[in-house]
């Protein structure tokens, strides 16, 4: 029973290190967050010893009766949370999730609609080489190429002429609200089943800051660890009866075998605390603190170097930066910003002309610096230096300008601190 600092030294010196990055660094990549330490203790208990094939009351191990009520009360919370009649908390992430929800409604050979990757859309909605363009025909919308917003009337017109089964409304990497309402009216028009995948947005759904997918869609899924803030996770949820007992037989043994009923604990107490008032406050902050971003990236000094924020802005938590007229690749603008000390990812934007592993786009989310307490007057100054670093002459920025912004990164994480007193060797 030795710690982990005795029992695996190296193991523990990088956790440590790992936290330090965390705790000096500004995490801005849109689908990361801050779990919480309670949620992290969950996870890091005796939960993990558990096999419970099966769902709460019909296992196929025994001793299950504590991990029974513990995934029990993750499906009650999250049923609440998002006024679901059905959810099933087993998926071990966003991807089996989408996986398994496929599974239940569809049958290999069928064809699915969903938002190209290239354009914003996810893996699992149907990428070559993802078992989602592996086992089903793909057809895919796009953004117009005038406001790189998503056109009902194209979908439409896709919709009609593939004839999908399923229609897939969720994105990795789109600023704007989706209109859920349409999107089941073509589904319906065309009898496809409507999946929408909130992988990203279900923290502010969860908070009442954006549209919920729950009542237009047959099927919702999401990840637990984005917006959400809680563990690596998936969740599926439906509020069409017929649909139940189909989604748990895809997930189990459909998909997967035992279920991760400490990562399901983990959801639980995330679940109760996204319930609670300040995870409002949080959201809210989460979106003033994308859209101050945004006015800042479209001011005159931004634009004369070329730099545009696609669409105009936001109304999500995350910034999409384009830059097609800029000398700035997306790559050498990630290197840049985690040079003074910023962590985002570099993104491909539609109608891209440089290569995949270059692009010529930045998605600059403010989840994870919200959870850390962030402020309109923060992440005003979060846009400067990002601004500021961004419209430097190509190449390595001047020592004198990375210093300064550098100081300033610093003076914020010290302003925020996060995990104080937490174990750094994980065990919370
Ligand atoms: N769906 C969407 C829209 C996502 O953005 C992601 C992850 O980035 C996923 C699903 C997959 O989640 P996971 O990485 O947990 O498999």
């Amino acid at each position: 029973d030795a710690p982990l600092a005795v029992a695996d030294p190296e193991v523990a010196e990088y956790i440590g290190r790992e936290l330090r990055r965390q705790q000096d660094t500004l995490e801005m990549i849109a689908s990361e967050n801050f779990a919480a330490v309670a949620a992290m203790q969950a996870q890091g208990s005796v939960l993990t010893n558990k096999y419970a094939e099966g769902y709460p009351g019909r296992r196929y191990y025994g001793g299950c009766e504590n991990v029974d009520v513990i995934e029990s009360l993750a499906i009650s919370r999250i049923k609440d949370l998002f006024g679901a009649k059905f959810a099933n908390v087993q998926p071990h992430s966003g991807a089996q999730a989408n996986a398994a929800a496929m599974q239940a409604l569809i049958k290999p050979g069928d064809t699915i609609l969903g938002l190209s990757l290239a354009h914003g859309g996810h893996l699992t909605h149907g990428m070559r080489i993802n078992f989602s363009g592996l086992l089903y025909e793909v057809a895919a919308y796009e953004v117009s190429k005038e406001d790189h917003r998503i056109d009902m009337a194209e979908v439409a017109r896709l919709a009609r002429e593939h004839r999908p089964k399923l229609i897939i409304a969720g994105w990795s990497a789109y600023p704007r609200h989706l209109d859920f309402a349409r999107f089941r009216e073509i589904a319906d028009e065309v009898g496809a089943y409507l999946m929408v995948d909130m992988a990203h947005f279900a923290g502010l759904v969860a908070a009442g800051l954006h549209p919920s997918p729950v009542p237009h869609a047959h099927v919702v899924t999401t990840t637990t660890h984005k917006t959400l803030g809680g563990p690596r996770g998936g969740v599926i949820l439906s509020n069409d009866p017929d649909l139940a007992k189909k989604i748990n037989s895809a997930v189990f043994p459909g998909q997967q075998g035992g279920p991760l009923e400490h990562v399901i604990a983990a959801k639980a107490v995330a679940f109760r605390m996204a319930a609670d008032p300040s995870f409002t406050d949080r959201q809210q902050r989460t979106l003033r603190g994308a859209a101050l971003l945004a006015q800042r990236l479209v001011q005159p000094d931004v634009a004369d170097a070329g730099i545009t924020v696609l669409t105009g802005g936001t109304e999500v938590h995350l910034v999409l930066v384009d830059l097609r007229d800029s000398d700035l690749d997306g790559r050498a603008a990630e290197d840049r910003l985690h040079s003074v000390g910023i962590t985002v990812n570099r993104n491909a934007v539609p109608f891209d002309p440089r290569p995949p592993m270059v692009t010529s786009g930045l998605r600059i989310g403010t989840p994870a610096l919200a959870t850390r307490g962030f402020t309109d007057t923060d992440f005003t100054e979060v846009a400067d230096i990002i601004a500021t670093a961004l419209i430097a002459p190509v190449g390595e920025l001047a020592d004198d300008l990375a210093d300064g912004l550098r100081a300033r990164v610093a003076a914020l994480a010290a302003r925020h601190p996060l995990y104080v007193g937490t174990d750094p060797v994980g065990s919370a």
